[in-house]
């Protein structure tokens, strides 16, 4: 297993690869790696030769009043998840590495990120889309692995990826979530015991919305004033969004017509989870 702080040695890392034909699959992470991360780490294992893991936690995708400081980090138990899953380097740089204090470049993608959390956490996706795209030139992977959990995420990425005619595949992968159907975040450890509890109610709301949607509702209007009269019911929680948007576009739909993405974002306290299902129509 091995540990990589410098751009200079993942770059020879993976030519020395290329020189033996071997293919390159790429799961970017912010560390504190749970099953979530594991899912990602053990599909791209799974198809491709070599699994390279990057653990940075990325200073321009949070704003200033969010918690880059207090973000948990912990290196030798990622690296420890990193090598049971099967990865063969993890790549940790430290910002300085992958910043330039007079960097002058931004990445942005518009549209897709006006709404949703690019609405409520302005220049979040500017950072994310800078620091993959520089992960995606120094790794140049085969395929790069990123959860559902981040659905804005991955629709962001997928069209930078095109419009920059990166040469990757992007391969989105399910949410995984504990026993009781919270999703595993690194946030969630965070939570007080109350809060823990509290926060079932993402779940708890999208399964409901997925049995009303069963059973023929397509009042995407009526959906959104459920969810909302749901979660003002659990005292800890603060809506920040509750969303029904066509799945592609990320846009806001009236009427459910072909597939959607149902994403919400609540405070729990001072913790604010995501949360989000796809409906195939
Ligand atoms: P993060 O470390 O939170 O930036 O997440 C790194 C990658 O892991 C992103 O692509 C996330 O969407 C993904 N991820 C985080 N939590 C989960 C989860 N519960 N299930 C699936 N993927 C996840």
């Amino acid at each position: 297993m091995m540990l990589l702080k410098q751009i200079k040695e993942v770059r020879k890392l993976v030519k020395s690869w290329r020189k033996e034909g071997l293919t390159v699959g790429y799961v970017p992470t912010m560390g504190a790696l749970h099953e979530g991360h594991e899912s990602l780490i053990k599909r791209a294992v799974a198809e491709n030769d070599r699994v390279i893991v990057s653990v940075f936690v990325n200073p321009t995708q949070f704003g200033p009043n969010e918690d880059y400081d207090a973000y948990p980090r912990n290196i030798d138990k990622d690296m420890q998840l990193c090598m049971n899953a099967g990865a063969v380097a993890v790549f940790n740089p430290e910002p300085e590495e992958m910043y330039f204090d007079d960097k002058s470049t931004s990445v942005s993608v518009s549209g897709l990120t006006d709404v949703l959390c690019g609405a409520k956490r302005p220049g979040h996706f500017n950072g994310v889309c800078l620091i993959v795209s520089k992960f995606l030139n120094i790794v140049t992977p085969d395929k790069a692995y990123f959860g559902q959990k981040d659905a804005q995420q991955v629709a962001v990425i997928k069209r930078m990826v095109r419009d920059l005619n990166i040469d990757v595949e992007i391969i989105p992968c399910p949410i995984i979530r504990e026993e009781d159907g919270l999703a595993k975040s690194s946030r969630n450890t965070y939570l007080s015991y109350e809060e823990r509890k509290a926060a079932l109610v993402l779940s708890r709301i999208l399964q409901m919305v997925r049995k009303e949607l069963d059973n023929g509702e397509r009042d995407a209007n009526k959906l959104r004033e459920m969810i909302a009269e749901e979660l003002n019911k659990e005292p800890l929680a603060k809506i920040d969004y509750v969303e029904i948007v066509d799945s592609d576009s990320l846009k806001h739909v009236e009427v459910i017509e072909r597939s959607i993405l149902v994403p919400i974002a609540v405070y729990i306290g001072k913790t604010r989870l995501i949360d989000n299902f796809i409906y195939e129509l």
